[in-house]
């Protein structure tokens, strides 16, 4: 049974940190809203940390390459929120960053589709995320976004009551 509170959160913070390492320029802002009522959830720790490492990471950059392309009064942030439904819980990684354009939407979680520059992404990210979530924890997986506005992951775990 895992604190899944603790690992978004924990996570977040070793993506956000990570980055900054590599780029001294990059800042961004994120906050949790984290539900006290979600309790322990029976999943393989390291592999959702992968997967929300990798949703994190996707969230940073998309704001990072925003901000790039506007100055001035962009605020980018990274918001992650945590709930408990019936016999599942929810995780959404929303970024206010470039969002996925509607061609591309379809392609997002299959192997080695990448937007990115040759070193910066594999594509491989997502694909991997959705297997761990689907056929590793028989959960789901969905996006929702709107091209120039962001983009929003929701993932859903099944909970033994
Ligand atoms: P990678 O990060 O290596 O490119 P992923 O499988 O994690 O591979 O993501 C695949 C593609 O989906 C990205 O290259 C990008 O085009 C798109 N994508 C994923 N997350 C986001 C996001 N939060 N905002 C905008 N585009 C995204
Ligand atoms: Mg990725």
């Amino acid at each position: 049974p895992t604190d899944l509170n603790r690992l978004a959160d924990e996570f977040l913070r070793l993506s956000y940190h990570g980055l900054r390492a590599k780029n001294k320029s990059f800042n961004a802002g994120f906050k949790t809203h984290l539900d006290q009522n979600i309790g322990k959830v029976d999943i393989a720790p390291e592999e959702i940390g992968r997967v929300l490492l990798n949703l994190y990471n996707n969230a940073f950059y998309s704001i990072n390459q925003k901000k790039q392309q506007l100055n001035g009064t962009f605020e980018p942030e990274v918001v992650v929120t945590t709930s408990l439904g019936k016999d599942m819980v929810e995780i959404s990684v929303k970024d206010n960053g470039l969002g996925i354009p509607q061609n591309i939407l379809d392609k997002i979680y299959q192997p080695f589709f990448t937007t990115k520059p040759t070193g910066e992404g594999t594509g491989l990210g997502l694909s991997l995320s959705y297997d761990i979530i689907t056929k590793g924890h028989g959960g789901g997986m969905r996006v929702e976004t709107e091209e120039g506005k962001g983009a929003e992951f929701i993932i859903q775990l099944p909970v033994s009551s």
